[in-house]
């Protein structure tokens, strides 16, 4: 990289994972000329290591589910952009017993869920709509068509390269920001004059501004995650499935009366599962691979060692709504997301006069990361 090329922006982004990115394409669309800093080429925090699920289903109705349908619109845009894969899989959460079925009928009384393009599918509709659901003791599914899978990998590998074509934002790799003195932006490879900065540093809470994460409700939470190899002869997956532990999971559910029933069950019956905070997605990357997980445990140290029987638990119960050609494992590995503790979706704080943090999306970055920058810089233009 050339170390001699103009050291001035007037938006720098700290963290090239997607909220750092989704930053620099709100702020590069008004005009404004971005640099993004990333430790490391490429980067390999949470944005690469997920499920690829754009997910809106999952966000409560109101501002959240309006954002990651915004969200939804602009991963549609880019990856038409940028030639990436963004598959209109949309979802299917499958009900194998009675309080699960309870559940997806009340949210679908109610709300986003009575929205027409999602809908209750019964057993043999659910069939019909995807030939990778287990049959057995299936009662009904709730389709939605508005999730999307990308491929994480492609995305943010392709993204920064595509951005800097398309839109001049200035990529600086192997470079991390040591401080933030406006307009100094003092990197390891170099002093840059900037106007404003967002830092999306994702997990590291230690390296900028520790104290104002310490004094925010906010932890991190590790998450194990498994792969297959591409599923034999182009075999397409199609919708994402989930089924009845996911909707303890999500918060567009909480509304719902039915789900206490459920909860107690899970308790009760699977208490291994709900111990480990365990609930289980299947996506397809582009490549044909099925991505199977995840398990949540929540703290500021994260723990090193990935435990086996927690894979064992999730391919156990993926095997108990989903029937694929092969669930060999290819690859193991885990996430960790920054969440807050207090119930709010994202910390967003002004640290010093034009310098915002911008963390704590917790699972939905995927989701909500382009709605929610396009709000954050039309605040601060
Ligand atoms: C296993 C797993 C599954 C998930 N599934 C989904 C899903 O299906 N759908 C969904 O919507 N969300 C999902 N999520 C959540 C989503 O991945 C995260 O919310 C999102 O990736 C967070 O993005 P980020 O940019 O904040 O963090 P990161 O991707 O971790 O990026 C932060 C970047 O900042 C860089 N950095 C930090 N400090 C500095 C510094 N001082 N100088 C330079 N660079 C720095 C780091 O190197 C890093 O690359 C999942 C997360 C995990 C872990």
């Amino acid at each position: 990289m050339d170390l001699m090329k103009t050291r001035r922006a007037d938006l720098a982004v700290v963290g090239a994972g997607i909220v750092g990115l989704s930053h620099a394409l709100a702020a590069a669309r008004r005009g404004l000329k971005v640099v993004v800093f990333e430790r490391t080429e490429p980067a390999v925090g949470a944005s690469v290591r997920h499920f690829g699920l754009v997910w809106p289903i999952g966000q409560p109705e109101g501002r959240r589910h309006d954002r990651a349908l915004r969200s939804r619109e602009v991963w549609g845009e880019v990856t038409q952009a940028a030639g990436l894969y963004c598959a209109a899989t949309g979802s299917l959460h499958l009900a194998y017993a009675d309080d699960e079925w309870a559940v997806l009928e009340e949210f679908s009384e109610c709300g986003m869920g009575r929205s027409e393009q999602r809908r209750l599918l019964s057993r043999e509709e659910t069939l019909a709509r995807s030939g990778a659901v287990n049959p057995v003791s299936l009662k009904g599914a709730l389709w939605s068509p508005t999730e999307a899978t990308i491929d994480p990998v492609q995305a943010i590998r392709a993204l920064p390269g595509w951005l800097a074509e398309t839109h001049g934002v200035q990529f600086e790799f192997n470079t991390t920001v040591r401080t933030i003195d406006l307009p100094a932006v003092e990197t390891t490879r170099g002093t840059w004059s900037v106007d404003r900065v967002v830092v999306c540093s994702g997990g590291d809470f230690e390296t900028l501004y520790p104290e104002i994460f310490a004094k925010h409700a906010i932890t991190r939470c590790k998450l194990q995650m498994m792969r297959t190899d591409p599923q034999p002869d182009r075999w397409l997956l199609g919708p994402a499935l989930c089924a009845g532990l996911t909707l303890t999971h999500h918060e567009s559910f909480k509304r719902c009366a039915t789900l206490a029933l459920l909860e107690k069950r899970v308790e009760r019956e699977q208490a291994f599962l709900f111990g480990h905070g365990i609930h289980v997605l299947l996506s397809q990357n582009a490549p044909g691979a099925l991505t199977i997980g995840d398990s949540h445990h929540y703290g500021l140290t994260v723990e090193p060692f990935d435990r086996e029987d927690i894979n064992e638990a999730i391919l156990t119960y993926l095997r108990t709504f989903a029937v694929v050609p092969t669930l060999a494992v290819a690859e193991r590995w885990h996430g960790v997301y920054p969440k807050m503790k207090d119930g709010r979706s994202e910390l967003i704080a002004e640290v010093a006069p034009s310098v915002w943090v911008v963390n704590g999306l917790g699972g939905a970055g995927m989701t909500l990361s382009f709605g929610l920058a396009e709000e954050v810089v039309a605040g601060f233009i």
